[in-house]
């Protein structure tokens, strides 16, 4: 399950920022997930709570956020929204291979509970 190895990545990533700013907890982690990056969202979950036991980050809520893959048909210079990896183009019928997003998994962002005060840094 290579879930498991994305998550332990996310969080990896995830505790170094926690430490560069202090943070004592880590309360929820949002990630930006492709439609076509071949996850489960019920595995990551799992993954999730696994890779975050006895790290900063347990506990943390976790956000998907869905990302609809989109193509970009060379004819008629538009992107599209491409569906399990067909990429036709709806107007001219043009397959793209051109994918310009939809396969990404990345950190979008990381609420920290942190002992300064937020105002002040
Ligand atoms: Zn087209």
């Amino acid at each position: 399950m290579h879930e498991l190895s994305l998550m332990e990545a996310v969080r990896d990533l995830a505790l170094e920022q926690a430490g560069e700013h202090h943070a004592r907890r880590i309360s929820t982690i949002t990630l930006r997930i492709g439609s076509l990056a071949g996850v489960e969202p019920d595995a990551l979950r799992f993954a999730f709570d696994v890779v975050m036991a006895g790290t900063l980050g347990e506990g943390a809520a976790l956000v998907i956020e869905d990302v609809q893959a989109h193509a970009f048909c060379d004819v008629c210079q538009q992107t599209f929204p491409a569906h399990d990896g067909v990429c036709e183009c709806p107007d001219c019928g043009a397959i793209s291979r051109d994918l310009v997003q939809g396969r990404e998994l990345q950190l979008a962002s990381l609420d920290l509970d942190c002992d300064d005060d937020p105002l002040q840094s």
